[in-house]
């Protein structure tokens, strides 16, 4: 009777994703990703997670990473964990942006590169999810705050798993030239989640 129903509300992120093999999609909170493409897909329609898993991108994303990104996914539980539940367009969006800063700081390249029109125009044409990108001061507003959060979350969990950590002191200068103390926190002994 209802067998050509398409739109399955009761089916939730994670019963549809148990429906696929594993590795292949990923739930963070009321989404479920595709664990190759990093993207949302519809979970009530089967249609559009067997069409997502055909399109040549999902092909061409799937070979070229053997292992799906294991940092990707924590971002994007963290992301969840620090906005709350939102539309995935904005969710997919906010991701992008704290992992464009994140890559950009981690690689010790200053924000306002992203305001030459050259490269944001070709970042804006092939990351997909983009969409325009804000503006440097725009970035270090509203998104370097919250990667400084996601962060520091990371670094407490770190040493929440430790059993024990060594300090190591030593004295630098800052950037005026003062004095100061520097404390480095190294975990010893990772042990391994319950
Ligand atoms: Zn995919």
């Amino acid at each position: 009777m209802n067998k050509c129903k398409k739109l399955a509300k009761n089916v939730t992120p994670s019963s549809r994703a148990k429906q696929f093999e594993r590795e292949m999609f990923h739930v963070v909170g009321e989404l479920m990703f595709c664990s190759a493409c990093n993207v949302p897909v519809d979970h009530l329609r089967m249609n559009s997670c067997e069409k997502h898993q055909t399109t040549s991108l999902h092909q061409q994303k799937k070979e070229s990473r053997q292992s799906p990104g294991d940092k990707r996914k924590k971002l994007q539980a963290a992301v969840v964990d620090l906005l709350g539940n939102q539309t995935k367009e904005k969710l997919q969006r906010k991701i992008e942006m704290i992992d464009l800063v994140s890559v950009l700081c981690s690689s010790n390249i200053p924000l306002h590169v992203l305001d030459r029109a050259p490269l944001r125009t070709y970042l804006e044409a092939n990351l997909s999810g983009m969409g325009a990108i804000p503006s440097s001061r725009n970035l270090r507003r509203n998104y370097l705050p919250k990667l400084f959060e996601l962060h520091v979350k990371d670094l407490k969990e770190l040493l929440e798993q430790s059993e024990s950590v060594a300090l190591v002191c030593d004295e630098t200068t800052d950037v005026e030239d003062r004095y100061v103390i520097n404390l480095l926190v190294v975990p010893c002994v990772v042990s391994p989640k319950p």
